[in-house]
């Protein structure tokens, strides 16, 4: 490897140069420059705080659930790369994309058989969303094309799903007229234990009675609603949304993206509702949080539906489709994860956080704290001082990234009860301080 730059110049040229997610250009706070991570923890180029290691809360964005350089992710890579990086999809298969595709299969409700392997989170909705438009135009129905969700979602940040994120709270509001107008339901009452407001779910089934002969899709993320406001909310609405749809014939995409693998505690959280969605995205821990990729898995219907039409393809092809690197590893990820008792580690977790930070309820300043399965949730009476949040984190020996109001933790399955009460500190320091 060529010399390595000082942290303060690679700070300095990144500011300069390099977008960051929801970035300003230039850089206006220099971000940690980051030399190798290991199990929890992520090392520092140099000492912040007096800290060269931090325990990683977010699993870089809730996807490295069995932390880094885990031997067996690497062994996969190792294997593959050795073998073939990448190859083109069209026209050519190869091991890696149709086991995975087929392990896929295995692990999600029974009807869903059908797998797009996309680049990323924000393609594989969008992917979603093309399927769902193709399958009414296809039976004769164009003018099926609307979506609707309910407000406090996040589905990425490409286009059709920047249409249906929160319209307000969101990050998307800079579009509002711009994007696509979608149907809009109100946000689902909070609680996963709260039981189904009959008001609230009448709503929701008169709104797609009264759109249905215009709606394509109901898209929504089950359970929890992540980046979008990290609220819970009843399984009872998934089975209202379900029942709605098969009732007034509109299809149902749920986005799993955040919530799969076993982040609150079933392996896919459409398993606390018993449903099954026409249409189902997967991202983020699919590879483990080592490469990008993301899968969209239908039924046989939707398949059958597209075929069916007059353009009887489904019309959507990235250069980097099946890529075999993402796909060994994504397939040695799963098989990391159902072949170990994950459902007892997140149990563990989630204890861990409720012991951690449920005495946060009585500290100033704090509105509400909420946890289910491996995720901690801190919601603030005002929006938090992300940088001031960050730095009393990092004193504590943990990284974490707030946003709006809330201070919350994902962290990875491995992560040891220590270093879960040292997070759970680390949460209630930045509350303090944020
Ligand atoms: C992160 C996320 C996405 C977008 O995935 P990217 O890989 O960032 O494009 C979509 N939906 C949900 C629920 C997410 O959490």
């Amino acid at each position: 490897m060529s010399d390595s730059l000082p942290a303060d110049q690679l700070q300095a040229l990144d500011q300069q140069h390099v977008w960051h997610p929801y970035g300003p250009m230039p850089s206006r706070t220099p971000a940690l420059p980051v030399v190798s991570a290991e199990g929890v923890r992520l090392r520092l180029a140099e000492p912040v705080a007096g800290r060269d290691e931090l325990v990683d809360g977010m699993s870089s964005w809730w996807a490295a659930i069995h932390g880094y350089n885990h031997p067996v992710l690497n062994a996969a890579a190792h294997r593959q790369i050795d073998t073939m990086s990448h190859v083109m999809f069209g026209g050519l298969t190869h091991e890696p994309a149709v086991r995975l595709a087929q392990r896929l299969v295995q692990i999600t409700p029974e009807a869903l058989q059908h797998v797009f392997l996309a680049d990323s989170g924000s393609v594989s909705v969008e992917v979603a969303v093309k399927m769902c438009l193709q399958y009414w135009r296809s039976l004769g129905k164009p003018g099926k094309q609307r979506l609707l969700t309910w407000r406090g979602g996040y589905h990425g940040d490409t286009w059709q799903p920047m249409s249906v994120c929160d319209p307000e709270g969101g990050m998307h509001e800079l579009w509002a007229g711009v994007l696509p107008r979608q149907v809009f339901a109100d946000a689902p009452p909070g609680g996963f234990e709260a039981g189904v407001d009959e008001a609230y779910a009448a709503h929701l089934r008169g709104l797609i009675a009264r759109h249905a002969h215009e709606l394509a899709a109901v898209i929504v993320e089950p359970v929890v609603q992540g980046a979008g406001g990290m609220r819970f909310h009843s399984p009872g609405y998934l089975r209202v949304l379900r029942e709605a749809c098969d009732e007034y014939e509109v299809l149902l995409i749920l986005d799993e993206i955040a919530t799969g693998f076993g982040r609150t505690g079933t392996l896919f959280a459409a398993g606390h509702a018993g449903i099954t969605p026409d249409v189902l995205c997967l991202g983020k821990a699919l590879t483990g949080g080592y490469l990008t990729m993301a899968a969209t898995l239908c039924t046989r219907g939707v398949a059958e539906g597209i075929s069916r039409g007059e353009v009887p393809v489904l019309a959507h092809g990235p250069t980097f489709m099946g890529n075999p690197l993402a796909a060994a590893v994504a397939l040695a990820s799963v098989d990391l994860l159902t072949g170990q008792d994950w459902a007892g580690e997140v149990s563990r977790i989630q204890d861990g956080l409720r012991e951690g930070l449920s005495p946060a309820r009585d500290d100033a300043g704090v509105r509400d704290v909420r946890v289910l399965g491996a995720i901690g949730v801190v919601q603030l009476d005002h929006d938090v001082d992300v940088a001031a949040a960050t730095r009393a984190a990092v004193r504590t020996g943990v990284w974490l990234r707030p946003f709006r109001d809330m201070i919350y933790t994902m962290p990875p399955y491995v992560t040891g009860d220590e270093d879960l009460a040292l997070v759970c500190r680390a949460v209630r320091a930045a509350a303090r301080a944020g």
